[in-house]
């Protein structure tokens, strides 16, 4: 139900134009799989992964001998799922250690939603009964450190700090001897966002990590990459910038919500092999949903 409501952007252009599309067309024509073409674009599925679909779909209906395009739309759903799942299913679940402590590391641009996320993540992990602590290492942006802290304590998890300007891998390093003599069992770690000085930034989040694995043989355990919807074709860039410098694990997608271009999705898992495991569907605590394809997909023409 909340995915439903929290596509309702996405559903109501891209779902109706497909909709709208297959009762306009009787036959499975060369316009009809253009006319496709332009919605599935449109929804920022991303035109490589759309020539790929559109390829697939050609093949699939000539082979099953389809010509009804209510037949059509069933192949669609089929085939967006495949592309997604890259025929295997994706893990969407976070890599959670059996026992000990797990650290997650969550990057990304200032404004996507990282500090959210977090504290979503945060509530998410402590509904499920597992004792959490954040670390404050945003040192660098205004206001950073505080905004963490609210969600902190909105969702009754401790925050390991120091003052803002401060060296982010010491309040990592801190915030790992924390977790450990306190038996927590995740980690998640809040990083700097500034993109205008990317050669920096990337070169802090690096340091980050080795602190990180210094401290805690295995781990980060995951690298979370935060990226907003809205943006588009712009978050794919982004995503190809951190996954270069850092080994990105999964992706945070938010704002969905917030747009009709939900095939982003499909791009980004198409793109660059790295699975989306979380989706962001609002502002509030429990406006996170675990990413699952078939229900995203499904859930789109339902
Ligand atoms: P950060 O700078 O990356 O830490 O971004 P914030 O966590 O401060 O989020 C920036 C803005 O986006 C805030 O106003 C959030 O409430 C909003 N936001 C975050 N995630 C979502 C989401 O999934 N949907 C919507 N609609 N807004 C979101």
């Amino acid at each position: 139900e909340k995915f439903k409501e929290g596509l309702m952007k996405t559903r109501s252009s891209f779902s109706e134009r497909v909709n709208d599309l297959v009762a306009r067309y009787r036959k499975v024509d060369e316009d009809f799989f253009e006319e496709l073409e332009e919605i599935l674009i449109a929804a920022d599925v991303g035109v490589s992964t759309v020539m790929e679909l559109i390829d697939e779909l050609k093949t699939e209906v000539k082979k099953r001998n389809i010509q009804d395009t209510k037949e059509v739309q069933a192949v669609i759903s089929e085939k967006l799922v495949e592309i997604y799942n890259g025929g295997e299913e994706q893990k969407n679940t976070l890599n959670i250690q059996e026992s000990g402590l797990t650290i997650i590391l969550v990057v990304g641009v200032n404004g996507v939603g990282k500090t959210t996320s977090i504290g979503k993540i945060a509530n998410k992990l402590n509904n499920e009964g597992k004792s959490v602590l954040l670390a404050a290492g945003d040192t660098f942006r205004a206001g950073a450190i505080q905004q963490l802290e609210v969600w902190g304590e909105r969702v009754g998890v401790e925050v390991i700090k120091q003052s803002e300007g401060s060296d982010p891998a010491a309040v990592m390093y801190d915030a790992v001897q924390a977790a450990k003599s306190r038996n927590v069992d995740v980690l998640l770690c809040d990083t700097a966002g500034r993109l205008q000085n990317k050669v920096n930034l990337m070169k802090e989040l690096e340091k980050v990590k080795r602190v990180i694995e210094r401290e805690l043989p295995g781990a980060p355990h995951e690298v979370l990459l935060v990226l907003d919807a809205t943006t588009g074709q712009n978050a794919l860039t982004q995503a190809k910038t951190f996954s270069d410098a850092t080994n990105v694990t999964g992706i945070v997608l938010t704002k969905l919500d917030g747009t009709a271009k939900g095939g982003i999705v499909l791009a980004i898992r198409n793109e660059l092999n790295i699975p989306v495991k979380f989706v962001g569907l609002g502002e509030k605590v429990d406006d996170l949903q675990e990413f699952n394809a078939e229900q995203y997909v499904y859930g789109l023409f339902a």
